[in-house]
């Protein structure tokens, strides 16, 4: 099969490169390879009651699939160029953030119209937060929340099923360069295009590095993120979160001088497990509907590490620090946050009386 240009990976990036490509000419024949199922496939089996462990699916629902990893991510779109990307080293700052709004506008068109842009622009906390040796960074943040996301996504699907081939459950092996452009190689058979565009995510990051390789396409080595995901109850941060729904808080330690800080915050949301290449971790979301909610907000803190040469796998220093944690933990630790203080572990009669939204393996530790 012949294609002006095949994307590899259905998440934000492949979908709204295929939505540009085929709006743009719509005589372009387009495919998309998506190692993951449909958005009416995704499922993860963790209930939180029957099953509480991961059982390790063959493509992880919660990170693979159309949408990719953030279609049950609650569909929060920041838009900033202070953080959550370097786009506008490339483009500069104005039009970097004029795509943003207008990937925004396109969100709202596809079923996000009435949901709330929070904005940090103005508000109070900036203040207090400088008074305490904190910086409130700058941002707009649309919340879809999870709910209104699947919506979104269902329906840019729905706009691109007879424009572009969608091949799912088709994990691209390899993809070698010919003399008219690419050959894509999947398990059952090989698919030829002029371009392609690689939007491989988190999960498809080791792949895409080794693609590079052979293709002899330079990489650099990214900064890793590394932290802990907190819990606690929604009443506690509400006077933030009902203003702002997500703030980027960054404090530097008074120690090492580390910079730490806050990240996908989900106010009255959920805690739940993923799990990329058989590692397990933890995130966050929550629903955009009030009887979905829960009681609790959960978010991120956590630290950047960047690295000097000759170290360049980021990626492989990250994936260490989970695998051994889950190795002590037999999966994803949890912690009360007086236990870490005492330096003690957090035993199953310590954590009686804490009420957690954990709805997936956890072990005290
Ligand atoms: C729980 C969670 C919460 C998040 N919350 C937010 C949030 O609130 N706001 C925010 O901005 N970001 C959030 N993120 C991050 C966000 O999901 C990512 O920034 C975004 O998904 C990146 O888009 P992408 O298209 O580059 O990659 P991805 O979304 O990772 O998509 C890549 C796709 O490529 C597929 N793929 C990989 N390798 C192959 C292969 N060899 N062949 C075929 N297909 C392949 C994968 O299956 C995947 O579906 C969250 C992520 C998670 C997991």
């Amino acid at each position: 099969m012949q294609y002006d240009v095949i994307i590899v990976g259905a998440g934000p990036g492949g979908i709204f490169s295929a939505y540009e490509l085929v709006h743009a000419d719509p005589a372009l024949k387009v495919a998309v390879f998506e190692a993951g199922h449909t958005l009416k496939q995704r499922h993860c089996p963790i209930d939180g009651v029957k099953v509480r462990k991961c059982v390790r699916c063959k493509s992880c629902s919660i990170m693979s699939g159309f949408g990719g990893a953030g279609a049950f991510s609650d569909g929060k779109y920041n838009i900033t160029n202070d953080f959550g990307g370097s786009l506008y080293e490339y483009i500069g700052k104005e039009k970097a953030l004029e795509l943003m709004q207008y990937v925004d506008e396109l969100n709202c068109r596809y079923g996000g119209e009435g949901t709330r842009l929070y904005t940090t622009a103005g508000t109070k906390f900036k203040t207090e937060c400088l008074r305490n040796d904190l910086h409130l960074l700058d941002a707009s943040v649309r919340h879809l929340g999870t709910d209104i996301n699947y919506i979104v996504l269902q329906n840019l699907y729905d706009d691109l099923k007879d424009r572009v081939d969608f091949y799912f459950d088709t994990p691209v092996r390899t993809i070698e360069q010919t003399e008219e452009g690419y050959k894509v190689i999947c398990d059952d058979g090989q698919y030829a295009c002029q371009k392609c565009i690689v939007s491989a995510g988190r999960s498809g990051s080791k792949w895409m590095q080794s693609i590079c390789t052979s293709l002899g396409i330079p990489t650099k080595s990214n900064r890793v993120d590394i932290g802990v995901r907190v819990e606690l109850p929604a009443e506690v941060f509400a006077h933030i979160t009902d203003e702002l729904y997500e703030s980027k808080i960054v404090c530097r330690t008074k120690t090492y001088g580390d910079r730490v800080r806050t990240f996908c915050m989900n106010p009255r949301g959920a805690v739940v497990a993923e799990n990329t290449n058989g590692i397990i971790t933890v995130n966050g979301h929550s629903y955009e509907d009030p009887s979905r909610q829960t009681s609790n907000t959960n978010f991120a803190l956590l630290v950047s590490k960047t690295f000097s040469e000759p170290f360049k796998d980021s990626n492989g220093y990250g994936e260490s620090i989970a695998r051994l944690s889950n190795m002590l933990g037999g999966g994803v630790i949890v912690q009360r946050f007086g236990d870490l203080i005492r330096g003690r572990r957090s035993t199953p009669s310590r954590m009686q009386g804490c009420i957690y939204y954990t709805d997936s393996e956890c072990y005290t530790g």
